[in-house]
């Protein structure tokens, strides 16, 4: 048997790792752009762009993994099609057949039109370790940066730059920054910690244009300001990388389509990751973390080898920003009722809708953070006004939520 893999990000790297681990002794092909092994993302924007970094990623597994799995590494190769007739893909000129295949295919950046940014040098995105190197040597004290979009990259980006005695600038369309991610009340704390750290935050206004003539000097809001920039990077969202599976024939909408168990509509061929979507809680999602590609991928290798299991993950989340680490478990949707916290100087937001636990922001407070997974895991919800009641112990809810 085969499995070939598309993709060289963590999804790839843990549904490989568990077809091992589950003994599964067949060939193993994984083909992916990336000139590195699977690598870790998330130090992309924050200790990877430090001072002295190196510009190699850290790797996801030890160097001789792949050896070691006997995994027939493709890297800086490419899946040119995937032919559902034959069960093949093309690399390069060579046909190679599969009995699964699995797209880790992930997403990219979200761009502005060409005729809007020029081809301006200085404008940067963020999502692999070329991107993240090309901006490190950019980030020079004293400089200015504009952050495009007040996402995760954005804000996660704006703590970097400070630290590293840029003048920062963040510019979100929506009327807060995180809003897609996160909750009025946890926005409006991690804005506070931008704010004391001489941010500008800019909230409400679109990014109509982009100044300069060969770099960019600045960029132009839709109020008509202008905010002056050496440098600008987009952090406004990403795309599920979907053209093979398009091309194919899969179903795709807003991601790669696939069912409880990972399957795409073509027996024999799954997703994973950024790239797929899904359906949770009643509406089709795509999860961009990293505890995603992890569990989805995984969940993926053991239905290869037959386990039929139905992939029920829990949310998760987490990002640094200075010194403090936010942790998310579930997915807020506004309008859900939220409790306030407070528990020795940690706060957290349960967010509930219809008496039920649905999502739970946690600052600086990794055993709240603890907890709370394993209530929304076990689908218990403790009534709200004991959770927002700071003397009770956490812990108490575990047995008898
Ligand atoms: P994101 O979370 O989708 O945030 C993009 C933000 O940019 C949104 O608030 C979006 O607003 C805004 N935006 C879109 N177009 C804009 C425009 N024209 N002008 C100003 N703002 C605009 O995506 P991201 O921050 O770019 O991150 C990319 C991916 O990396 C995501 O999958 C993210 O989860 C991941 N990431 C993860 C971490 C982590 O795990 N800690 C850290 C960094 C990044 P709208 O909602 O209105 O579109």
């Amino acid at each position: 048997m085969r499995i070939v893999v598309i993709g060289g990000g963590q999804a790839a790297a843990s549904a490989i790792r568990r077809l091992r681990q589950l003994g599964y002794d067949g060939d193993i092909l994984l083909v992916s752009r990336e000139p590195f092994p699977p690598y870790e993302r998330p130090p992309l924007s924050k200790s990877h762009l430090a001072i002295g970094a190196a510009n190699e990623p850290k790797m996801i597994f030890p160097e001789d993994f792949w050896e070691e799995n006997a995994v027939d590494l493709r890297l800086s190769e490419e899946v040119q099609s995937i032919d559902v007739e034959t069960n093949s893909v093309l690399v390069g000129t060579k046909k190679i057949s599969f009995d699964h295949l699995i797209l880790a295919t992930g997403a990219s950046p979200r761009k502005f039109p060409d005729q809007m940014t020029k081809g301006l040098n200085g404008t940067h995105q963020l999502r692999n370790v070329a991107d993240a190197n090309r901006l490190r040597s950019q980030l020079n004290p004293g400089r200015s940066l504009v952050l495009v979009g007040g996402g995760f990259i954005g804000m996660e980006l704006a703590a970097t730059a400070r630290q590293l005695g840029l003048t920062v600038t963040v510019i979100e369309r929506d009327e807060r920054i995180l809003n897609r991610v996160a909750s009025t009340q946890l926005s409006n704390i991690i804005r506070q910690w931008h704010l004391e750290n001489d941010v500008t935050l800019i909230e409400g206004q679109e990014t109509t244009g982009f100044l300069g003539t060969k770099n960019v000097t600045g960029v132009q809001l839709s109020n008509g300001a202008e905010v002056c920039a050496d440098l600008v990077v987009l952090g406004i969202g990403v795309i599920p990388d979907c053209a093979l599976a398009n091309a194919a024939g899969l179903q795709v909408d807003n991601g790669v389509l696939v069912d409880d168990y990972g399957s795409t509509n073509r027996s024999g061929i799954w997703a994973a990751g950024d790239c797929a979507s899904f359906s949770f809680e009643g509406r089709m999602v795509r999860l961009e973390n990293v505890q995603n590609a992890i569990d989805q991928a995984e969940n993926v290798a053991e239905n290869i080898l037959g386990a039929n299991k139905k992939y029920t993950p829990t949310p998760t989340f987490w990002s640094n920003q200075y010194d403090h680490i936010v942790q998310i478990v579930g997915l807020y949707q506004p309008g859900m009722i939220t409790v306030c916290r407070q528990s020795s100087g940690r706060l957290s937001f349960w967010h509930y809708s219809y008496n039920n636990l649905k999502a739970v922001e946690v600052i600086d407070d990794p055993k709240t953070f603890a907890i709370a997974r394993r209530l929304l895991t076990d689908g218990r919800s403790p009534a709200p006004e004991l959770v927002a009641d700071d003397d009770r112990i956490l812990k108490e809810f575990l047995r008898s939520a």
